[in-house]
């Protein structure tokens, strides 16, 4: 398990979580428009050459299969695992639905299959919804040969209504070696792409470059 890699060096990890739940995919059958795949920050990385690290729920790429592909082709993304859909692990976790322990393992193994049938950048990374884990959740996976990753700098921008506190939040706790956590998902993370060009130039100011999230925790 790890919030982030060595302090030394000068690199740090944007890491971007792809959550999708029943309740999501409902909103979207019902809402003409409603979109939980972020182009505009997909579009800003690849323009500016930015490594990223996403974590994928097996149903975001369920469904977004051309999205996925995308982020499959970079080199500069790697591809990592974000439950199948986003489920609790723990019994009080930001309320979720949790999954039964029972099915734990199959559900992150089934989507590491999912993810993995893309190619590109796979990894054996993962990170639990909400960040909410305990000793039977790590115990469930320990078989998977996974690596837990939560992130020591946390952006808060889920259901945010103004870029600027996540910028403010990035920029704040960041150091070198960080694993930032944002997220993908447009619907419900409405202000990231906006605060994204901010925090890319924040980490510039402060000699800070973003990289795999692979080479954030190896070298620092
Ligand atoms: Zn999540």
């Amino acid at each position: 398990m790890v919030d982030h890699g060595p302090r030394r060096g000068n690199k740090v990890a944007l890491t971007f979580d792809a959550d999708m739940t029943d309740a999501m995919r409902r909103q979207m059958r019902g809402g003409a428009g409603t979109s939980y795949a972020n182009l505009k920050i997909i579009d800003r990385l690849e323009r500016d050459g930015v490594p990223a690290t996403f974590f994928l729920t097996g149903m975001w790429v369920e469904q977004y299969p051309d999205v996925t592909r995308r982020l499959a082709a970079n080199p500069r993304f790697e591809l990592a695992n974000h439950t199948y859909g986003h489920h609790a692990f723990t019994a009080d976790c930001y309320g979720l639905p949790r999954i039964a322990p029972r099915k734990m393992t199959a559900d992150v193994a089934r989507t590491f299959d999912l993810v993995s049938a893309y190619g590109g950048r796979q990894t054996r990374y993962f990170r639990f919804p909400g960040l909410c884990h305990d000793r039977a959740a790590l115990t469930a996976l320990a078989p998977l040969g996974l690596t837990v990753v939560d992130g020591d700098v946390v952006s808060g921008d889920p259901f945010a209504t103004a870029w600027q506190p996540i910028v403010r939040a990035v920029l704040d706790q960041v150091r070198p070696g960080s694993v930032i956590v944002l997220h993908v998902t447009e619907a419900n993370a409405p202000m990231t792409d906006e605060a994204l060009p901010h925090i890319l130039a924040g980490l510039a100011e402060r000699g800070l470059e973003p990289a795999l999230l692979s080479e954030v925790l190896a070298t620092g």
